[in-house]
């Protein structure tokens, strides 16, 4: 580049170069303090014992698993930073030492060389526009969610497969950041550092976000990703992505051995940070090298060819203007000069390095060129193959993704209901929710659980139901120690109802909120009489039981019942699974229970009283948890029905302008107004292929 292309901004006046000085002191020593004093406390509180490490662990508890994945991670690279940071400026400050007087001004202008753009970036996109780039990905999804082709479950290959479709995407969207000059202007800022470290990660000019989501999003909802798998992949992605900048101070040559067949590893992503010839334009995904090698844009680091960090025009690193702006500037020069729209609209939507009439300084070309010059350096025949099958290799993945779903559809669908209370708890049994019955009803079948105490009230609730067609499961709840009356109990309800079709016995008896737990030798002896008693009027009726909470107490009391013989005394085993209420135990729960009965969740749901998202997240709950072919609860093909808790907000006598909000309608006094859960779980019975 000549001096009369320097652009006037690559070198800033004098004060400005101070101030930006002074302020990357500032950033610098903030970011620094910030990242230290974390990692200091983490470890003073884990050395005193003060839960650091339990609060770590408890996301996993919780089942938001991502949250502990990120916190786990998050120290490492918080460490890994710091480390790089303080190698580079213990070796950094030796050798300007050595070098003679004015080493401490030399150090800090190297300092800011290597740091200065990271940080400055990194501060920018902390301080706003990070938050409304995440919020992007999000708020586009359920605009897009309907577009998928065809649904894959939360299954090994469902996970597989969508790792898969995310990287594709990322390829995709990378490729065209780096082909596309105008998109190239909101991705150079990342390329520009002159060295790699950690840091550099932080460097995304704030819009790219919007860039990437959009390409993403369609994509990965047209290829039937699950939005739920999203947010791990993400997370991951987001750590993995960071990582992979570690730069020779942390891993020297960063290749990892046989690892970078199944993975991005730093050294594939130094080489993606490289503007020599051979290395330009080069692995663009940061998961897996698959995508790459297929397309022929996988590059390997080669020894003989040391990588130039940066990319490739006179930039001033530690000028933010030109840093960040660049790019901007230059297409501004460029379409000013561009003779008519034709040329304006090439410039924008070519390659980098394209002017009219000579491609000579575009990737592609100057790659070409090398190559042709260095015939030792070409890649080996596997990629060139591979990117002449890719296409077929699309089309079987597609086809699986086809099929998928017809090897999950090989089972009894899932079946659903409400939980409803028609008496002891405040009646809700009033005409408009009969109302609101009929119209779920027309929609499809269903099921009511509602708790039987008091025999006038439930014969005409359960004579209203037999008229609507709905299968009810009465659910005869017992909140004492004292078992001695629960056999007159039970006599007294199944006489007033004996054509119920299925009976729960009894309500979270494990629990202790009501003043429990009832001990299992006794739930076990309950369970056996109320079942000698059902039968005893109707042979056909089921019993189902115990009720307890999917959680590590509930497990453990089912696995006693078991072990005692509960599962030939019921054609069901119940559980409540509420996933804010630490029920992460589903798995346990299924791994007790064996498959040899199916497993009924009696009780599950998303509160929009104090659960965040409100009446959407609760709607989402019942997308993400309910759906018959990819909802976590749904798809199990160890869930026979699922109840959601409940029907209508506030049934109990709550203080006014309460709300309980577990409900798929507002409470009494809006009339049972319908939320959008209720919507979404109409649109589940309707789609009932059975
Ligand atoms: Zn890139
Ligand atoms: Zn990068």
């Amino acid at each position: 580049m000549n001096a009369a292309d320097v652009p006037i901004w690559r070198d800033t006046p004098p004060w400005w170069r101070r101030l930006e000085a002074l302020l990357f002191a500032a950033v610098f020593a903030y970011t620094t303090w910030g990242l230290a004093a974390g990692l200091t406390r983490y470890a003073r509180e884990t050395a005193g014992g003060k839960g650091f490490l339990a609060d770590l662990l408890k996301p996993f508890d919780d089942g938001n698993y991502h949250d502990s994945v990120l916190a786990v991670v998050g120290l490492l690279i918080a460490l890994l930073t710091l480390w790089e940071l303080a190698r580079f400026l213990i070796a950094q400050s030796g050798k300007e030492r050595a070098a003679g007087p004015g080493a401490a001004a030399r150090l800090f202008s190297a300092t800011a060389r290597e740091y200065q753009p990271t940080f400055f970036t990194g501060v920018l996109l902390g301080l706003l526009p990070r938050l409304i780039v995440i919020d992007v990905f999000w708020l586009l999804l359920p605009h897009f969610e309907h577009l998928a082709l065809f649904d894959v479950g939360y299954t090994w290959y469902g996970w597989l497969y969508a790792l898969l479709a995310w990287d594709l995407s990322m390829w995709l969207w990378h490729y065209s950041a780096h082909k596309v000059r105008l998109l190239w202007c909101l991705h150079s800022p990342h390329h520009a550092p002159e060295n790699l470290n950690m840091t550099v990660a932080w460097v995304h000019f704030f819009a790219e976000g919007y860039y990437s989501a959009l390409v993403q999003v369609p994509l990965l909802m047209l290829l039937g990703v699950e939005s739920g798998m999203l947010v791990v992949l993400m997370a991951f992605e987001v750590t993995w992505g960071t990582f992979i900048h570690a730069g020779e101070r942390s891993f020297r040559t960063g290749r990892f051995g046989p690892a970078r067949f199944f993975i991005i590893t730093p050294s594939y992503h130094r080489v993606h940070h490289a503007k020599n010839p051979l290395y330009m334009d080069s692995n663009f995904c940061s998961l897996l090298p698959f995508w790459d090698w297929m397309f022929g844009t996988l590059q390997p680091l080669r020894d003989e060819v040391k990588i130039e960090y940066g990319i490739t025009r006179d930039i001033n690193v530690t000028s933010f203007v030109d840093f960040y702006f660049g790019e901007f500037l230059l297409l501004a020069r460029d379409l000013r000069g561009a003779r008519g729209w034709r040329e304006r609209f090439a410039y924008l939507f070519m390659p980098p390095g394209w002017a009219p009439g000579d491609p000579s300084h575009t990737a592609t070309h100057v790659k070409r060129q090398f190559l042709l010059e260095h015939p030792e350096l070409r890649p080996s025949s596997a990629p060139k193959l591979m990117s002449r099958w890719w296409l077929p290799a699309a089309v079987v993945l597609l086809a699986l993704g086809f099929m998928w779903p017809a090897m999950a559809a090989d089972r009894k669908p899932t079946e659903f209901g409400v939980c409803f209370h028609h008496g002891a708890f405040g009646n809700e049994h009033t005409p408009e929710a009969a109302a609101v019955l009929d119209d779920l009803r027309s929609a499809g079948r269903y099921w009511i659980r509602g708790d039987f105490q008091e025999p006038v009230k439930d014969a005409a609730f359960f004579a209203d139901m037999q008229r609507k067609d709905i299968a009810v499961l009465a659910l005869l709840p017992w909140y004492s120690k004292d078992v001695s009356g629960w056999p007159a109990y039970v006599r007294k309800q199944v006489q007033a109802t004996p054509d119920v079709t299925a009976w729960e016995i009894a309500n979270e008896p494990e629990m202790t909120w009501w003043g429990g737990p009832i001990p299992a030798a006794d739930y076990l002896r309950m369970l056996r009489e109320a079942r000698a008693i059902v039968r005893d009027s109707n042979a056909d009726a089921r019993l189902i039981g115990p009720a307890v909470g999917a959680t590590r107490e509930g497990v453990a009391y089912l696995e006693s019942l078991i072990g005692m013989g509960l599962l030939d005394s019921v054609d069901a085993v119940s559980v409540h699974y509420y996933v804010f209420h630490r029920s992460t135990q589903l798995e346990d729960v299924k791994r007790v229970v064996a498959g040899r009965k199916p497993i009924w969740i009696t009780e599950t749901g998303w509160n929009t009283a104090d659960q965040e998202g409100g009446e959407q997240a609760q709607r989402a709950y019942i997308q993400s948890h309910y759906d018959r072919t990819r909802g976590i609860l749904g798809a199990d093909p160890a869930i026979e029905v699922i109840f959601h808790y409940e029907l209508n907000d506030e049934h109990f006598p709550a203080p006014a302008g309460k709300d309980d909000g577990w409900g798929l309608t507002h409470g009494p006094d809006g009339g049972f107004g319908k939320k959008a859960a209720y919507h979404e779980f109409k649109k589940l019975l309707t789609n009932d292929p059975g």
